[in-house]
């Protein structure tokens, strides 16, 4: 067969090889016929007990999880439990059987066509990807039902134990990844999804190479064809030539090799070549995520987004988390960095995080109540997470950054509900750090651009260019038709971090970047030039920031940096960014 190439998303980097393993829908082979009256009961049960054996699976694959799974499996696993106990897929369907007669499977897929039909209309991206869990649950319920659950091939039963596989499904549900990490499982392809499918958050997690949004992949790929997947540039090569094979096979070498020699820096010093120290930080999401940063080399987190302790709970008051479970986590957090200093962000929900899935949307969520605006509209709540962070810096360092503030009264009542908390917290006898440092993102350009406002009153500032970015060039982070403008070395982008960075030197207000573009390698030496000494990211990308810091010498890149900020032209930034990488 021919070779040929297919283009997707890309969400996970490096490169896999390997022989394609195809994961069939259940919902091609399903039959559909009409049930007798007397039989309808019987149809009902039938289904009953597949939606039953569903949800004995989804607690099994929970309670089973291993300790180094990704964090977001034990949650995106819940969501799943969630669809299931809930009454349009656990108690609609049935009423099909008894209404028009279907059998259990037909009754099934009418119920999740209607759904699907439902959420296509969803303007909302990261909602609409979320179709993709109804549509993996009754996937589930519909092997159960036709006695196909067990679609995967036991560790190393092909007989070719040199092979690896490369996973290729319409879509994967995250649970069903697990399953497949104790094979020889190198990679996957997926039909569906987008950067914000759980699916492909899973893949980065896992540090898996994946390409998803390869609209027909599964249709075109065969089993046991040679695949290769290029993770960073999105692609998939089915049968690629020899030539093509044998040159993957040493790029995938060389960045095996790379990766061993970077594991050699974890406890190297940050130190670039001219002697400045650099302060490397990790990004986590929960307490379990420490390990990684730890692992990594990171002298402490520079960002607990604590909101993933909210979501995945449907929203009234009642089940958002108690102080004390709060508390536990964010001691459990403070406890595993043994001394490293942990700075954790109040609640950032609303736009691409709704805290309960439910909730109507704003009209433009991401200029909405959210992060900080809602947590002042929530006082009580706000109060809750101020103790339980409070409480826990007393077991080792904290610092406590406020996310999304633009206005001098909101940084104000933010600091008078700081002093409420530790006023309660003294009268009720718990300990905590009274100096905790108190720090803002710098997420807004209203921020950036009344630095006075923000250094006059908080101890710390972390730039979030992820927001940053989006609020200056006016494009919403998730929305793929816009994906094209998103670009950290917009001039007026660079201006504004510019000024932030020069502001706290000045100040002596330390200053980081916990965007996404910290991690970045290719923008790691103009961040050098700005001033940046703190970067906060993923744990994955810690290693390969630090080698390019220890290569870089900060007296030769400040000229030229300075000279990108005085150009406005896109396409001579970009090619002088890119030119500081061999100085
Ligand atoms: C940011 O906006 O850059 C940031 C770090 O926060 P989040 O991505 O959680 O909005
Ligand atoms: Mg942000």
């Amino acid at each position: 067969m021919a070779s040929f190439t297919l283009h997707g998303i890309p969400v996970s980097r490096g490169i896999a090889i390997g022989r394609a393993h195809l994961l069939r829908p259940a919902a091609r082979d399903v039959k559909h016929y009409l049930v007798a009256e007397e039989k309808v009961e019987a149809e009902v049960a039938r289904l009953t007990k597949a939606i039953n054996a569903v949800n004995e699976e989804l607690q099994t694959v929970r309670r089973d999880l291993p300790p180094d799974a990704p964090s977001e499996l034990a949650a995106f696993i819940d969501v799943h439990a969630l669809i299931l106990a809930d009454p349009i897929i656990a108690e609609h369907p049935l009423k099909i059987i008894r209404s028009r007669h279907y059998n259990a499977e037909w009754a099934l897929l009418t119920q999740i066509d209607e759904l699907s039909a439902q959420f296509d209309e969803i303007e909302d991206a990261y909602l609409r990807e979320r179709k993709n869990d109804i549509l993996q649950v009754g996937e589930r319920i519909l092997k159960q039902l036709t006695g196909s659950a067990s679609t995967l091939p036991t560790p190393m039963d092909s007989g070719e134990t040199s092979a690896q596989m490369i996973v290729v499904a319409h879509d994967i549900s995250p649970a069903d990844m697990l399953q497949f990490r104790d094979r020889a499982f190198v990679g996957f392809v997926t039909d569906l999804g987008g950067q914000n499918s759980h699916t492909a958050i899973v893949a980065r997690s896992l540090d898996i190479p994946a390409a998803v949004g390869m609209s027909n992949a599964s249709a075109l790929i065969s089993e046991d064809d040679w695949v290769i997947i290029d993770g960073d540039a999105g692609i998939v090569i089915v049968d690629p030539a020899p030539i093509v094979l044998e040159q993957y096979r040493e790029s995938q070498s060389q960045l095996l090799r790379e990766r061993k020699k970077l594991g050699k820096l974890r406890k190297t010093p940050a130190i670039t070549r001219d002697g400045t120290h650099i302060h490397l930080l990790a990004n986590i999401e929960l307490p379990e995520d420490c390990a990684g940063a730890l692992d990594a080399g990171a002298v402490g987190v520079g960002l607990f987004r604590s909101e993933f302790l909210f979501m995945g709970r449907t929203g009234h008051a009642a089940k958002l988390p108690s102080e004390d479970e709060q508390f536990e986590s964010y001691r459990k957090a403070v406890v595993a960095m043994k001394g490293r200093p942990v700075t954790i962000r109040t609640l950032d929900v609303g736009a691409d995080k709704p805290l309960d899935k439910d909730e109507e949307t704003a009209l433009n969520p991401a200029l909405g109540l959210r992060a900080i605006r809602y947590c002042l509209s929530e006082p009580q709540m706000f109060l809750t997470q101020l103790r339980a962070i409070l409480r826990a810096s007393a077991y080792g360092p904290i610092n406590l950054l406020i996310p999304m503030l633009a206005h001098a009264f909101e940084i104000d009542q933010t600091l008078s509900l700081i002093e409420q908390a530790k006023a309660q917290l003294r009268d009720a006898k718990k300990k905590f750090d009274t100096k905790i440092p108190v720090g803002a993102m710098i997420e807004i350009p209203a921020a950036a651009l009344t630095l006075p406002l923000f250094i006059k009153r908080l101890d710390f500032l972390s730039i979030g260019t992820n927001d940053l970015i989006q609020y200056t060039l006016a494009i919403d982070r998730v929305d793929h038709e816009v994906a094209h403008l998103y670009n950290p070395l917009h001039p007026a982008v660079l201006q504004l971090l510019a000024m932030t960075i020069s502001a706290g030197a000045k100040a002596d207000v330390p200053v980081a970047v916990c965007g996404e573009i910290a991690g970045d390698i290719k923008l790691t030496r103009l961040l050098l030039g700005l001033g940046l000494r703190e970067f906060s990211m993923h744990p994955a990308q810690l290693l390969s920031v630090k080698q390019e810091i220890l290569n870089s010498d900060i007296t030769l890149l400040e000229p030229p940096v300075k000279r990108i900020l005085r150009n406005y032209e896109a396409v001579a930034i970009a090619e002088a960014v890119e030119r500081l990488r061999v100085l």
